[in-house]
């Protein structure tokens, strides 16, 4: 029976007093009636406004059918035609600007809940199906993929369907990109992202983990070791800072590094003793996605409060909207228009083996109003004269975007880039270079997940054509 709710189907989740002091999901996901009842609310509109809105185009009509019909597996089987993580996607999309964007059903109430479906679907297969063995017939050919995050598996992935041998060289002794080193535990499992990368194994992708393509081995000698093609994926890690004074007191991290000693080196967990920050307050500068995965970090290894310093309103906050209400719900305190201006530090000069030297003390800022509109439209924010504060704090996490790594660039001939530092490449993703392949945030600068999936779709299509054109010849 038609569902004729206005709204989707909420999202069971943890309390936030409870989650604020774990790292466990938290979302829970659907079971199996409440996905049913929200997949009743899909009209199965003909002209399918939804897939037009996915980068990697999911038959979004036809998997919901399969689910209002209870055929979880046959969902299953629909997504992964066209994308290689559905369990990923299903959590950490920005549907509400994507495919949910353009659902009929958002005209007059809440769209349909395909992210959360998907989600429900990826994680019934998981719990309910094994790996099958793969029956792919190997066309003889060899691909390299530098990285292993979104870009780099789904090329992999798409490469290794039709024959390829594909190797992913990855810099971190963990396959996933920012899917295990950025995004927390919280909200992306990384058992998810490790069944999602045992998918491909079964493939038959290998995956070489410490290798630094740049560094362990060029991009050259990939080609010297019989590659016929390699695609970069190697991201956008690269932290920005200010460049205000006071950025090297101990307890200035870049989000990157902390997140990463979080997620990788385990300091989420009770025992392994990484060096991060735990107790005291901290203050995380910026608004996107990343700043809200760093407050809610802080706060669940024990800060005890934590700013967000953001110099925008609420209004132009770029994170996610349910991040932002997760963050507000677990306490995190939103300094909206203000802006840093300079780190403050403990120097004692009578005593240079005081151990507190060097330690963050506070972080002077300046309060903000918003000007006139900037090139992209968005209102400038300007300071307000003579209204400086100094927040109490110990740590600073710096969170106002990345860039791509220069050392592929540098390491590779004939391999041009923008001036933001991404390599440059056409529609299809081929570089200034022929047969290197490129794409997700090494050529965008920071996206998102699902736009580096697209990407690595793309080139792998390219790839095929490339190489299988060389065969004709
Ligand atoms: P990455 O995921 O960055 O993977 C690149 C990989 O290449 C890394 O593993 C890196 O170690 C490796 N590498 C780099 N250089 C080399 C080298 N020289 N040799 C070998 N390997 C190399 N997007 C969303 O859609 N939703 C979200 O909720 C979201 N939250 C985010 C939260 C955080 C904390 C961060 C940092 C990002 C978030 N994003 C989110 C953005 C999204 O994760 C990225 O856009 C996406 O992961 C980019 O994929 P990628 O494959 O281009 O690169
Ligand atoms: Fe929507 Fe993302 Fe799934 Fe595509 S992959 S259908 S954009 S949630
Ligand atoms: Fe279903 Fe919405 Fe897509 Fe129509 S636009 S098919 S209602 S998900």
């Amino acid at each position: 029976m038609p569902n004729m709710s206005l709204n989707k189907n909420p999202m069971p989740t943890q309390e936030p007093q409870v989650r604020a002091h774990n790292f466990s999901e938290v979302a829970l996901g659907y079971t199996e009636d409440t996905a049913i009842d929200e997949a009743e609310r899909c009209l199965n509109c003909k002209n399918m406004p939804c897939v037009k809105g996915c980068p990697v185009s999911i038959h979004i009509p036809e998997f919901i059918s399969k689910v209002k019909q209870g055929e979880f597996e046959e969902a299953y089987k629909i997504i992964s035609q066209t994308s290689s993580l559905p369990a990923v996607c299903g959590r950490v999309c920005p549907q509400e600007t994507q495919c949910e964007s353009r659902c009929v059903k958002g005209v007059k109430g809440e769209p349909v809940g395909i992210g959360r479906l998907e989600r429900f679907v990826a994680d019934w297969h998981n719990a309910h199906t094994g790996n099958v063995s793969s029956d792919v017939v190997s066309n003889g050919h060899k691909v390299a993929v530098v990285g292993s995050g979104p870009s780099g598996l789904t090329c992999a992935g798409d490469l290794a369907k039709k024959g390829y041998k594909v190797t992913v060289y990855e810099a971190l002794h963990t396959a996933g990109g920012v899917l295990v080193y950025g995004i927390p535990e919280f909200r992306l499992p990384k058992s998810i992202v490790a069944k999602e990368v045992d998918t491909l194994k079964t493939l038959g992708v290998d995956i070489e983990t410490n290798v630094i393509i740049g560094k362990t081995l060029t991009v050259d000698e990939l080609f010297d070791m019989g590659f016929e093609a390699v695609f970069i994926g190697s991201g956008a890690g690269l932290p920005n800072f200010m460049g205000i004074p006071g950025e090297s007191y101990k307890g200035v991290y870049s989000a990157n590094e902390f997140l990463t000693r979080s997620n990788l080196m385990k300091a989420y967990l009770e025992e392994p003793e990484t060096p991060i920050m735990k107790g005291g307050n901290a203050a995380v500068v910026g608004g996107g996605n990343v700043a809200m995965d760093a407050a809610r970090t802080a706060l669940r290894l024990g800060a005890e409060h934590v700013y967000i310093v953001y110099r925008r309103s609420m209004e132009e906050l770029p994170a996610r909207k349910e991040e932002v209400e997760h963050a507000m719900e677990e306490g995190i305190d939103f300094r909206l228009l203000n802006n840093p201006v300079e780190i403050l530090g403990y120097e004692n000069p009578d005593d240079p083996h005081d151990p507190k030297n060097g330690f963050v003390t506070g972080m002077k800022c300046i309060r903000m109003e918003l000007g006139e509109p900037d090139e992209r439209g968005r209102r400038r924010p300007v300071p307000v004269e003579g209204s400086e504060f100094v927040l109490d704090v110990d740590t600073v996490i710096m969170s106002i975007g990345t860039s791509p790594n220069p050392l592929i660039k540098n390491t590779t001939s004939g391999l041009e880039v923008n001036e933001r530092g991404g390599i440059i490449v056409t529609e299809d993703g081929l570089t200034s270079r022929q047969g290197v392949y490129a794409g997700g945030d090494a050529v965008t600068g920071a996206a998102t997940v699902i736009s580096a999936m697209g990407a690595g779709k793309t080139a792998a299509k390219a790839i095929d054509e490339y190489i299988m054109s060389k065969e004709k010849v």
